[in-house]
């Protein structure tokens, strides 16, 4: 496998969403966002099930994830006061923790995503996580709700939305390796080298690339995840793993036929020291995290957690081509839209 088998990338018009009175009332759409319903309801059954307490997110803050991944932040003013709109809302999770020890949102993101994001058909400027903490997790005890929660939600889907499967053209037995078998792991380091040997030139002190992503999760038949992103790649509040200094305590969740990431997670830093350390090794300044550091000074419970992209899974379950197709609104990065 090359890269030069990946299609050619869409033309900037097929990116386009038609005008809402056309897409909303698209059977197509309502198919989607029927699944879509079904996804978020499954979502619930499980995680309460296993004893999480959905809470209703922030969306605005002082300061939000710093992210690092490219996008801009949306500024707001606060009676004076610069405040952000969430583009993640991790600190609140972990600070949600002094509440209550396994909780859980469906929370709404805005991230201005770089122009050239609009034709990936992975990216949108606004979107939606299912985005989860729980205290005193470890890895392997988050991946293992990643992957019951994943597996849950797409049982369900075959179960009570066979006819929008079909009306979408999405056969169901694609996802019978999912239903059946555990997910496999693989390290960051290893999918380099994976790529490396396809002559996939991917950055090994970066994420995977959208095209590397595209090329791993093609060959797979079910999802799976990879681990140990190194340090520098991801938030400071991803825990670098002391026995492998230098990486981190994390992983992703690649949905298989070249869709790629549908979630990322981490074991957390909540250590107050090694929280500082880290803002400052990030090249920002720790006092813009006041009420978040103080929280940690005073102490906040070790936690794992993870976010999974509503619109992204939506787009692997249902077969789609593009993400804005599983959204009712959709906001393309650079788009002008309602
Ligand atoms: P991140 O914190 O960047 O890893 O985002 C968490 C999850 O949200 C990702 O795994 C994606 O599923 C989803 N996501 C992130 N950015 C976008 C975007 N621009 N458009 C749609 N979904 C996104
Ligand atoms: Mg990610």
């Amino acid at each position: 496998m090359t890269v030069t088998e990946l299609p050619a990338p869409p033309t900037p018009a097929a990116e386009l969403p038609p005008p809402p009175g056309v897409h909303l009332s698209a059977p197509e759409t309502r198919a989607v966002l029927t699944v879509q319903d079904g996804i978020l309801r499954a979502t619930r059954e499980y995680l309460s099930e296993e004893g999480f307490t959905e809470l209703l997110p922030p969306i605005i803050g002082p300061v939000t994830d710093p992210g690092g991944r490219g996008s801009k932040q949306v500024d707001i003013d606060f009676y004076g006061h610069r405040y952000k709109l969430m583009t993640s809302a991790i600190l609140y999770k972990q600070a949600s923790l002094l509440a209550f020890p396994k909780i859980f949102y469906i929370a709404p993101n805005v991230r201005l995503e770089p122009l050239e994001s609009s034709s990936t058909s992975r990216h949108l400027a606004e979107f939606h996580q299912i985005d989860v903490e729980m205290a005193g997790a470890g890895r392997d005890e988050i991946t293992a709700v990643v992957e019951g929660l994943v597996r849950h939600a797409v049982g369900r889907v075959v179960e009570r939305h066979g006819r929008e499967l079909a009306a979408l053209g999405r056969d169901p037995e694609v996802f019978a390796a999912l239903l059946a078998k555990p997910f496999d792991r693989m390290t960051h380091q290893d999918a380099v080298a994976s790529l490396h040997g396809i002559d996939h030139d991917q950055n090994p002190d970066a994420e995977i690339d959208w095209e590397g992503e595209a090329l791993i999760s093609r060959r797979a038949d079910r999802p799976f995840f990879v681990t140990q992103y190194p340090k520098g790649s991801r938030g400071f509040y991803d825990r670098e793993d002391p026995a492998a200094p230098g990486t981190l305590r994390n992983f992703d969740l690649l949905a298989p036929e070249g869709y790629g990431e549908v979630c990322s997670g981490s074991e957390r830093e909540f250590d107050y020291a090694r929280l500082v350390a880290r803002i400052r090794e990030s090249g920002e300044n720790p006092a813009k995290y006041g009420w978040y550091l103080d929280m940690a000074r005073a102490g906040i419970p070790s936690s794992s957690g993870f976010g999974i992209g509503v619109q992204r899974l939506t787009r692997y379950i249902c077969g789609l081509d593009k993400v804005w197709q599983a959204t009712a609104y959709p906001k393309l990065p650079g788009v002008v839209s309602p």
